[in-house]
């Protein structure tokens, strides 16, 4: 497989006239300054494409179902009290639909793969399906559908908070102890399986709300290798629950009591003192950012300024999947910290365009968090690549680093003309080749379960 592009943001800066040769989804040659051959896809700019690190897709279809105000209920927790009343609606091929559209719409945006934090593993009121994996399957089912890089992340979820109280109502579909966990686990590497070689399976201990100390211990022992991936103070609640039973704040409980490194991904990590803030950064995990999500939601501006000052690795996720859009994930990043800061250009390490500073931090670091051998277009990576149209009138004026400018800050997704996963091209002319069938398939599977809820 083949692509030539006339320019092409290459490892160690653009590049023109590039030719990429692939094979076995990686990048086998890079040429530069020689035409088109006869057989190749043909792209305007070609940049690396971003890996999605963190997404729950089935709440894609509770997008704008939570924007009301119901007087003395508006918080995090009254969305996720609508979020469980959905869930006791949701079967497999309900999930599996969702999934489909909800990847497709990452590639669409131009992101190559996802981290998908799945923590819904049994029946509406615990009973495990026969197969433990059956929802996990589905996931593998629409990922594999849509072609999109998967890195299945199945969630350990125990307890209904700090103090260890069982699960109730909507929460019994993701129990697991260790023990049956670990065998989810296996299950999953089997039926990944099915996709091709970049798939992987991690693990995702969900929340030091929802998982022990003893728990983790054991399940990082079980599984050393990662990705983990594990979400962590997201809400000023969260973190005061967390200090009254543990006696320290989130972030500085896990680098303390945890060996955290490169492997692992926190995901949101808003509420951080300065000192929690250096630490992550220099421990090489990887802050799992959802801007549009964290907006939605309204949980807090990530500490990014320090975070970044200090070598912190990030990368982006949208999460809830209330929209699903790369440019603003950047773009809603970067203006959160500049409204609080009320200052331009904030994260950006140095000097240098911001676009630029974004979207390759966001590239190295979405993949090292989905432990995917990508994040730039190089010999040996893998061909996870997007092409975007720079004749675009939101585009057309602009050069080399300016083009990310405009990308982040003035493009919509349709700039997006091509994306390939492990050279797979999934999009073509800004369509996800599986489009149509991904759509109906979506309508028909959610409808009944809209109307119900
Ligand atoms: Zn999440």
């Amino acid at each position: 497989m083949n692509i030539h592009a006339r320019r092409v943001l290459l490892e160690n800066g653009w590049a023109r006239d590039v030719r990429l040769t692939c094979a076995d989804g990686r990048i086998d040659r890079v040429e530069s300054g020689v035409d088109a051959g006869g057989s190749d896809s043909r792209v305007d700019t070609l940049l690396p494409a971003l890996a999605n690190l963190h997404s729950h897709a089935f709440q894609r279809a509770m997008a704008g179902m939570t924007e009301f105000r119901a007087a003395g209920r508006e918080s995090f927790w009254t969305w996720r009290d609508l979020m469980y009343r959905f869930l006791d609606r949701l079967g497999p091929e309900q999930l599996e639909a969702i999934a489909a559209l909800v990847f497709m719409e990452m590639q669409e945006a131009g992101y190559a793969s996802v981290g998908e934090f799945h923590y819904v593993h049994h029946q509406p009121g615990g009973q495990p399906y026969d197969a433990l994996s059956e929802l996990s399957d589905c996931i593998v089912v629409a990922a594999g559908r849509t072609g999109i890089g998967l890195t299945h992340l199945p969630v350990l979820y125990t307890y209904g908070g700090v103090d260890q109280e069982p699960l109730s109502g909507g929460q019994l579909r993701f129990a697991n102890d260790v023990d049956r966990f670990l065998a989810l686990v296996d299950a999953c590497r089997s039926g990944i399986r099915a996709l091709p070689a970049d798939a992987r399976v991690g693990i995702a201990p969900h929340s030091l709300r929802a998982t022990a100390p003893a728990d983790l211990a054991r399940l990082l022992a079980a599984v050393p290798e990662g990705p983990v991936h594990i979400h962590i103070a997201e809400q000023t609640r969260e973190v005061a629950d967390v200090e009254a039973k543990l006696g320290q704040r989130p972030v500085a409980w896990l680098l303390d009591n945890v060996d955290v490194d490169a492997r692992w991904c926190l995901i949101h990590a808003t509420h951080m003192t300065d000192a929690e803030t250096i630490a992550m950064a220099e421990s090489g995990a990887v802050a799992g950012l959802c801007p549009v999500t964290e907006a939605n939601l309204g949980d807090g501006i990530f500490n990014g300024v320090s975070f970044i000052e200090h070598g912190g690795a990030f990368g982006v996720g949208s999460d809830s999947n209330v929209r699903i859009s790369l440019c603003e994930e950047l773009r809603t990043l970067e203006y959160s910290q500049r409204l609080r800061d009320r200052a331009r250009n904030v994260l950006v390490a140095g000097e240098g365009s911001t676009g630029r500073f974004l979207y390759t931090g966001a590239a190295q670091g979405g993949a090292r968090a989905l432990g995917r051998d990508a994040g730039a277009i190089a010999i040996g990576k893998l061909a996870d690549l997007v092409a975007i149209d720079s004749t675009h009138a939101s585009l057309c004026a602009l050069r080399d680093d300016q083009l990310l400018d405009g990308l982040c800050f003035a493009a919509a997704d349709n700039v997006v003309t091509d994306t390939w996963s492990a050279g797979r091209h999934m999009v073509v002319s800004g369509r996800h080749i599986h489009r149509d069938a991904i759509i109906a398939r979506y309508r028909a599977a959610v409808s009944d379960l809209l109307q119900a809820i």
